[in-house]
């Protein structure tokens, strides 16, 4: 034994000499010389003071390395910890004291303001990393062995902890055992017919569990290749796209290739497979793809917490709006959140999931975890949604963007719906501030297209026969753009704050 899913990876690699990484700038690492890789960070860890159960933060930017160093604390027995590249040093120091790595991994740049930061929390190393992969750690590795002998690391051990976006409350550690990623990177390469003649276009962020675990690991356990990008650019995607099988996108990906002149049927034609998650798409931007291209995107649901839940079918109708079935091994129901008892199927409760993909608990937060879970082992994910006649899952938001307005429950995407469907109106966001009279009124913003007649009284008198009373925005408000963060969620917290004042009298 060895440790567990480095051992998984390194079983389904049938031929070493096999392309595993290409960039833009024409680096080309293959499975062999990504092994010898993570054996040489793997060796510069220990030397590092890293031992087994150790956690390696990591705040830097894409490059093979992240993915190098992720094999290497897989092969050391360390957990990898990756912080988004945005957090500022106030929120370093939170991540910093709540994990306490033996060694954090910044930015050349930042080294010098965040060493001490580091230091002061009892953080035994620091090393860099650049956008180019270069730096102190890059530089341990090199002067190291790529011989390592694996630490033996179970199924049940810790691989890593991912914090979670935290748009409520401090920011909590989700703690993803080798089984957890082992578990899913199988079934997604099973369920999305991955092989060794994949070449999936990659431009996600590496430090979310969408670029990092759900796109890399199903890679990795295929033998297959990535086109590794540093970041999403519609022009380079559409340059790549002829060499490459398959995306895994968030839906902000498609928009912008739906703005992108070259994406036509024959761009596209070499691809097999165009995935989108961790944020709604758009029926529209599904239908509109689909039109364009003759692809049908395949839509998903997972969480930093559990992995990947549902699925559309690779074969099969992949229904616009929805994110299809519960994977092959997850056990997915929708309840009272109140009482906890399954609902009939077609109406709209909480998500609850169970299975082999989801998380062992919150790092240090005992309270959470039981918060979180049932007793018979399900995870509350805190989405809202339903299953459909056909067993199609449906996600209508997350529980705490529903809106209390009256005592009456709004489902924000029930009306965001009615308003997207408007002539003129690209997209909205529905959300409740206080309200005196209503405890929350609801509230929209909406984007329209360029020079459309979209205004507040129109949209107003266009729902009036479409939606209850009591459903119907008391404001609508035009905006340029929503807020979104790099993975494509509407940050409606956000919008929550700007117009909280929106009802004061
Ligand atoms: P994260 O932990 O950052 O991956 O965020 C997980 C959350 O993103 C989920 O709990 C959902 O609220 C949302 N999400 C992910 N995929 C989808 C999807 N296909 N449709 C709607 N919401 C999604």
């Amino acid at each position: 034994m060895g440790a567990h899913l480095y051992e998984e990876i390194r079983g389904g690699t049938a031929d070493p000499q096999k392309l595993f990484i290409e960039t833009p700038a024409g680096r080309r690492i293959t499975y062999a010389e990504a092994f010898d890789e993570a054996g040489r960070f793997a060796n510069a860890l220990r030397a590092l003071g890293v031992r087994e159960g150790d956690r390696v933060a990591v705040q830097v930017e894409k490059s093979p390395e992240v993915i190098l160093l992720l094999l290497g604390c897989l092969r050391a027995g360390a957990v990898f910890l990756p912080l988004n590249t945005a957090y500022t040093p106030a929120e370093l120091a939170y991540f910093i004291e709540d994990a306490e790595p033996a060694l954090f991994v910044c930015d050349p740049k930042g080294r010098e303001a965040l060493a001490p930061l580091a230091a002061a929390r009892g953080v035994g190393a620091v090393e860099t990393l650049d956008a180019e992969g270069a730096g102190s750690l890059r530089d341990a590795a090199d002067a190291a062995s790529p011989a390592f002998a694996d630490a033996q690391r179970g199924a049940d051990d810790l691989a890593a902890i991912l914090y979670t976006s935290g748009t409520t409350g401090r920011s909590k550690g989700a703690m993803l055992t080798h089984e957890n990623l082992a578990s899913n990177g199988r079934t997604l390469k099973e369920i999305w017919r991955f092989g060794a003649d994949d070449v999936l276009l990659h431009a996600l962020p590496t430090f979310h569990t969408h670029g990092l675990f759900t796109a890399t690991n199903t890679i990795l356990l295929a033998g297959a290749s990535m086109l590794f990008l540093p970041r999403f650019d519609a022009d380079e995607v559409m340059r790549l796209m002829p060499r490459a099988s398959a995306m895994m996108g968030v839906p902000t990906f498609y928009v912008r290739l739906l703005q992108h002149p070259g994406l036509t049927r024959e761009a596209t034609a070499h691809m097999r497979l165009f995935v989108s998650g961790s944020a709604p798409l758009l029926a529209e931007t599904h239908q509109a793809f689909s039109a364009r291209t003759g692809h049908a995107i395949l839509e998903r649901y997972g969480m930093t917490e559990t992995n990947m839940n549902t699925s559309n079918p690779y074969d099969g109708d992949r229904v616009p709006g929805t994110v299809g079935f519960p994977l092959p091994g997850v056990d997915l129901r929708v309840v009272d959140p109140e009482s906890g008892t399954r609902l009939p199927d077609g109406e709209i409760g909480m998500i609850e999931v169970r299975g082999p993909n989801v998380f062992v608990g919150y790092w240090r937060n005992p309270e959470k975890t039981k918060a979180e879970f049932r007793e018979d082992g399900f995870f509350v994910t805190g989405d809202l949604g339903k299953i459909d006649d056909r067993g199609y899952v449906h996600i209508v938001g997350r529980g705490k963007d529903l809106v209390i307005t009256g005592g009456y429950n709004v489902y924000p995407k029930e009306v965001e719906s009615e308003i997207d469907a408007l002539e003129g109106v690209v997209e909205s966001a529905v959300f409740g501030v206080p309200h005196p009279d209503f405890g929350e009124g609801v509230t929209a913003v909406v984007v329209a297209e360029p020079g459309a007649a979209v205004n507040e009284a129109g949209v107003l008198a266009a729902l009036a026969d479409r939606l209850a009373r009591y459903k119907q925005p008391k404001r609508v408000l035009l905006v340029a753009e929503l807020p979104r963060n790099t993975m494509g969620k509407v940050q409606k917290a956000a919008l929550r704050e700007r117009y909280a004042d929106l009802y004061e009298s």
